[in-house]
């Protein structure tokens, strides 16, 4: 067997290995590219290219792959061979440097919202070596981008990047000004918590629903959900242990660190974390964390669920964010310091942050918006719709003594001033951690919680960083020509916590008392995806963007266009497959039930014998029954009319405001039927079965 420490990194081409198989002055350019974003030389990228295959082919692969992630949110691949033919009709095995930096997908079927229609036909993937090259399935997978030969983004990780980088300058920015000569880098670093559902594969598979859609659209809540709380962190079933393990050892071979596994709330849910990263491999690792969770759940006969919503009436499932910014220097800048200008710096940082979320909040709402995670933000099960910032109360002391020139907490100064005083300690761990919180500061870091659970973590980072960039340009645009640095830092921070202080919220954000204070407040509160969407192109978001070079004006039409399609043929197919299910499968069996009963009430009433039950069960399911059937037809007649709506804005409204009612319609018959029903007649596994069956 081999150790943990054997095992990890073992199929990534990582420093390691290039330190070993590449050589010095090759391997020192790489490392350059890799820091300092520089570019690679041809020569160089040949050389890494066959050092690359090499290895690939020693560890049995035959094919390589640009491994990218279009606007589908998951990931694509094209495989290739290493073969190539010698004039002497031999073959061999080999990678240039061409083909490591630069690949042409016939990309045809990707969503480009129009994109590739205005611009060229044809896209290019096109190496980051910031992301090591990896081995899946025998196969190299080489990190791309994807663009179009105009230059647009076509895929999430491109304006991922580009948000990296504008972060990265101002931030130096912003740094230069407190003397932090030595750093010459910034980078945002995530560590997502990932909680998914483990369903046993033989209910999954007699599901249309699980099938097409990744979730049930109809079922009855058993007796027994998560109101006991006895699965929360609770022993781990051995069937799922041994999940795990395998989980742990493929994510760990691919260089992936996931550290803490445990249950959630709802039966049959869990959550991984691994341990942070610079953002852009995180979010590699997450695309490459799901695709590992669903491959291994199938060899123990299992299926992973990744859906915000599988279960009706059981807590959804989301990914926790956690975002930090990090120097070269090894410095974790939302870490509260030891030193007057160290705690300066950061509270420079964090009221960037706090203005940032503010100005943006709806900016941030889109980029966490999709059908399936319509279902939980809301909900009150996940952070509400509306975007808060949570500081904690010690941290929030330290703000209001600051916003109001007043001592703060232990300190007999007169007031709190900025770069002459040191803060407080500041608790990590502190128990008022609130799990309610949207975006909550948790001791160094912040942890952005309305993520869905399949939601590629690009879009929202992306968003958040180029927020952060924003303001923090405007700060350093403002104190780099001042002559009183400690006092105009002083003012600015001040007066930024007075203008943004709406943002913070300590209580609970699942009260409704906090939905008509937020109002109050002037926050946002998308509640669904369309809603959402509305603010897209509003000129702040579209200045943002564009001023920054994130996202061209096109660029953001078309992620626009790709969100809303996608809304709607998700939606689509949900509508369609709960037809599908009624009509083919659940009401002929209710109904082959029906005939049953009826013939007992025949044969019962012949033998003059009672048949109370017989009856009053017939009568309520015949009833259900066309109630059923006419929210069908309803179903079936909306849908036909929405099907016309060319427009996707208006198509989505469509469904929210009546595909979507008529389906919930159609459930609450299904689900009262199912409980009046012989479960020996009903023809799919029941909510019981699928989440305590593992
Ligand atoms: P929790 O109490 O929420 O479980 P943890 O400290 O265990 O908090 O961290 C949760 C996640 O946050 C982990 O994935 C961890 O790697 C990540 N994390 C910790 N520090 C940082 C940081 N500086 N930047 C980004 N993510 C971080
Ligand atoms: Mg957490």
């Amino acid at each position: 067997m081999k150790s943990t420490a054997e095992i990890f990194g073992e199929n990534v081409f990582n420093v390691k290995v290039m330190k070993a198989r590449l050589p010095k002055e090759v391997f020192k350019e790489v490392m350059k590219a890799i820091d300092d974003d520089q570019p690679l030389s041809s020569e160089a990228a040949s050389v890494v290219a066959n050092a690359m295959k090499d290895w690939a082919v020693e560890k049995g692969c035959t094919h390589f792959t640009h491994w990218f992630q279009p606007m589908t949110g998951i990931t694509a691949e094209k495989h290739d061979s290493f073969i190539s033919p010698t004039d002497d009709g031999q073959v061999i095995l080999r990678l240039t440097g061409k083909e490591l930096t630069q690949g042409e997908p016939d990309a045809s079927s990707f969503p480009s919202g129009g994109l590739r229609a205005t611009f060229e036909a044809r896209g290019y993937t096109a190496w980051d070596p910031t992301s090591f090259a990896f081995i899946k399935e025998g196969v190299l997978c080489i990190p791309t981008a994807f663009c179009s030969y105009g230059g647009e983004a076509l895929d999430k990780k491109t304006p991922l990047l580009r948000s990296m980088e504008v972060l990265n300058k101002q931030a130096l920015r912003v740094l230069k000004l407190f003397g932090n000569e030595d750093v010459t880098s910034v980078k945002t670093t995530v560590g997502p918590e990932q909680e998914y559902f483990l369903v046993d594969a033989e209910g999954f598979k007699k599901r249309k629903d699980l099938i097409y859609t990744g979730r049930t659209l109809f079922g009855k809540l058993p007796p027994k959900g998560q109101e006991m709380e006895d699965h929360y962190f609770g022993a781990i079933k051995p069937r799922v242990q041994a999940f795990m393990k395998d989980l742990n050892d493929e994510l760990w071979k691919l260089g992936i660190f996931a550290t803490t596994e445990h249950n959630e709330v709802a039966p049959s849910q869990h959550e991984l974390a691994p341990i942070f990263t610079t953002t852009n491999i995180a979010t590699d690792h997450n695309q490459l964390t799901m695709e590992v969770m669903k491959k291994v759940a199938k060899k123990h006969g299992l299926e992973c669920l990744l859906h915000e919503k599988p279960f009706d009436g059981v807590n959804g499932s989301g990914k926790h964010n956690n975002w930090s910014l990090s120097t070269n220097t090894g410095v974790n800048l939302l870490e509260p310091g030891d030193t007057p200008y160290e705690n300066a710096q950061f509270l420079l940082l964090l009221t960037a942050v706090i203005r940032a979320v503010d100005e943006y909040q709806d900016m941030l709402r889109i980029s966490v918006a999709s059908a399936g995670n319509d279902h939980r933000l809301g909900a009150n099960e996940a952070p509400p719709a509306i975007i808060s910032v949570f500081l904690g109360s010690d941290l929030q002391a330290v703000i209001d003594a600051v916003e109001n020139d007043l001592p703060y907490n232990g300190s007999d100064k007169e007031t709190l001033k900025i770069g002459v005083d040191v803060l407080p300690p500041l608790p990590k761990d502190t128990t008022d951690r609130n799990r309610t919180s949207p975006f909550a500061f948790t001791g160094n870091k912040f942890e952005f919680r309305m993520l869905g659970s399949s939601t590629n973590i690009a879009y929202p980072n992306t968003v958040l960083n180029t927020a952060v960039a924003q303001i923090l340009k405007e700060y350093a645009d403002k104190l780099e020509g001042s002559s009183d640095f400690t006092n105009d830092l002083h003012k600015l921070i001040q007066s930024d916590i007075k203008a943004h202080k709406r943002i913070l919220f300590n209580g609970n954000g699942y009260d409704d008392s906090w939905v008509k204070e937020a109002e109050e407040r002037g926050l946002s509160n998308s509640r669904t995806t369309p809603d959402a969407f509305k603010h897209f192109l509003d000129e702040k978001n579209v200045e943002l963007f564009t001023s920054h070079g994130v996202y061209s004006k096109t660029e953001l039409v078309s992620r626009k266009e790709i969100g809303l399609e996608k809304y709607c043929k998700l939606l689509h197919i949900e509508a369609l497959t709960m037809v599908d299910m009624a009509k083919q499968d659940i009401l002929p069996a209710v109904s082959s039930y029906a005939s049953t009963l009826a013939e007992s009430v025949l044969s019962l009433e012949s033998a003059n014998a009672d048949a109370v039950f017989e009856k009053e069960t017939l009568s309520e399911i015949t009833s259900g029954l066309t109630g059923a059937y006419k929210a069908l037809n309803k179903l079936k007649a909306d849908i036909a009319q929405s099907e016309k709506i060319e427009d996707s804005e208006k198509r989505a409204d469509n469904i929210k405001d009546v595909i979507i009612p008529d389906m919930d319609s159609l459930r609450q018959e299904v689900d009262a039927l199912e409980a009046s029903t012989d479960a020996a007649y009903w023809p799919v596994p029941t909510y019981g079965e699928l989440l305590f069956g593992v």
